[in-house]
């Protein structure tokens, strides 16, 4: 369609991702590279023959990647292929030794799936069309400016190798917003399943395609006809790397697209770079076809059967059904499950907690007290998982009524995190066991003996004088002693 025929109509936004995830095997896909950089690495040390591309160098299937990857498949409700193989994608890129990256083009091992995420209560389907595996390439860095501007860049082939599984959606989002929310969604899935790490730098990189077609061509479903998906020129803008920068870069490109057809000229179809530092996206090159990458089987890796063995692959309970039963099973409200199944460890924490207390309870120490103390301190529940007891033990304390509530939140869990001790020292040494009613008792005839005049005010209709009692008690079982039960003890001694 022309641009000038497109400036009439209103318009749609159509986007389709093509999601990069890095797989958290031990080793590279080919190679029996480590995947994990050591600290302070430098480049290119983390390299052999195979995965530098050296001539004769043979590559062997890690056989974790492809677990990962019908994982990843079966929790996507994707069919799994029965036969799988894998190809060379042809093209020179300085990251690239082989000049050619192993993929997987006409078989991939995962195809039709689907994947629901909701924005602001609604709810859509996005669909899969495919996930392959394949390898990464090495890292470019641009000295002295970016992509477009740098005096001059450097090679790293540490990465190079490292096993990644290719998403690609159709193209059903209709609102960057919606790009953000599958994204966060995709990233939990991941991460219940153990195949990825998404602290890791670099671990999520998207590729998002990007159009505007007019909005009568979208049917009531939000469906889009071939004919008018094909019509639409297209940019697809790669080097995102965050839930947030994809949103970033696809509103921008929208505002770009829109004012381009505004002003009468045409949306190039081309391949554009989001530069997250300027906030904008920029012209690399003329959209290559997949003619350009010729394309032809991998010789060098056989056929990849696995109708047999994916059946043995197990995978987890996922967030969506967690969260549904921990309502229905606990009793809990949908924002403390929201937050409860947010990871696996935080929901497999929970339900150890639970075992063993009041679902409620359980609910509010972890979902209210511990994620609030872990996040204002930037912590995660990984770094607690391996004190389950210690933290079972602090519930215990309130549970039995041994610590008040506000001192085992304000001072125990507080200590327990920044200082690493567990809750009865802590309990110990701060002299937070609350006195029994005996000891109470002693503080009370104590502060009754001390203090004649409050006594005498007392008897004499002084309001002021219980609460100055209570307060001398207070102080003398240091905290430790209910106010409540205090002020009853008081008024019947002196009441007498
Ligand atoms: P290519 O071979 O050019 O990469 P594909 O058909 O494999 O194209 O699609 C790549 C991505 O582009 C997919 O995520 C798909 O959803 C998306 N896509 C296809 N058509 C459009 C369109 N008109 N607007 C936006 N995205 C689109
Ligand atoms: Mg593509
Ligand atoms: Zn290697």
């Amino acid at each position: 369609m022309t641009a000038q025929a497109l400036e009439q109509r209103e318009l749609a936004v159509v986007i389709g991702l093509e999601v990069h995830v890095q797989l958290e095997t031990a080793t590279k896909i080919f190679c029996s590279c480590s995947t994990e950089p050591a600290e302070d690495e430098e480049p290119n040390t983390r390299v052999c023959p195979v995965c530098l591309g050296l001539p004769g160098a043979l590559p062997v299937l890690n056989e974790a990647a492809v677990e990962s990857a019908v994982k990843i498949g079966k929790a996507l409700n994707a069919d799994i292929a029965e036969d799988t193989r894998f190809h060379r994608k042809n093209y020179y890129y300085p990251d690239l030794p082989k000049n050619f990256q192993i993929t997987q083009y006409d078989a991939p091992i995962c195809a039709d799936g689907t994947l629901e995420v909701s924005v602001e209560g609604t709810r859509r389907d996005i669909g899969i069309t495919r996930a392959h595996l394949e390898e990464d390439p090495g890292s470019l860095q641009h000295k002295g400016g970016s992509i477009d501007t740098a005096d001059y860049t450097l090679v790293n082939y540490n990465r190079a190798g490292t096993p990644l599984v290719e998403i690609v959606t159709e193209p059903d989002f209709r609102s960057p917003q919606e790009t953000r929310a599958f994204l966060a969604k995709l990233e939990e899935v991941l991460e219940y399943l153990g195949v990825f790490d998404a602290t890791r730098d670099g671990s999520l990189r998207i590729d998002a395609n990007i159009s505007l077609v007019p909005a009568d061509e979208v049917d009531d479903d939000g469906a889009i006809s071939d004919d008018a998906l094909e019509a639409a020129n297209r940019t697809e803008v790669k080097n995102i790397s965050s839930h947030k920068g994809a949103e970033k870069a696809l509103a921008y490109e929208v505002t770009r697209q829109k004012n381009a057809i505004q002003r009468g000229r045409a949306v190039e179809q081309e391949t554009r770079h989001w530069d997250e530092s300027r906030g904008i996206t920029v012209s690399m090159r003329s959209k290559e076809e997949e003619k350009d990458y010729r394309y032809f089987r991998e010789a060098d890796l056989p056929p990849l059967q696995v109708a047999h063995w994916k059946e043995e692959i197990p995978i987890p309970e996922l967030p969506d059904a967690r969260r549904e039963r921990f309502r229905t099973e606990y009793g809990i409200d949908e924002e403390s499950a929201s937050k409860l199944t947010s990871t696996k460890e935080v929901a497999d924490f929970f339900e150890d907690v639970a075992a063993e207390f009041d679902a409620d309870l359980a609910a509010t120490w972890v979902a209210d007290n511990l994620l609030g103390e872990l996040n204002y301190r930037d912590m995660h529940i990984t770094d607690v998982s391996d004190r389950l007891d210690e933290f079972t033990r602090l519930v215990e304390l309130v549970a039995a009524d041994e610590v008040t509530t506000k001192n085992a939140e304000e001072i125990v869990l507080r200590e327990m995190l920044d200082e690493g001790k567990d809750p009865d020292t802590i309990v110990n040494e701060a002299g937070l066991g609350k006195a029994d009613d005996d000891e109470i008792g002693g503080f009370v005839q104590e502060a009754i003996d001390e203090n004649p005049d409050a006594v005498e005010d007392y008897h004499n209709g002084e309001g002021g004088a219980l609460n100055f009692l209570v307060g001398q008690v207070m102080q003398k079982s240091q905290g430790s002693a209910d106010p409540g039960t205090v002020n009853q003890l008081l008024r019947e001694r002196l009441d007498e």
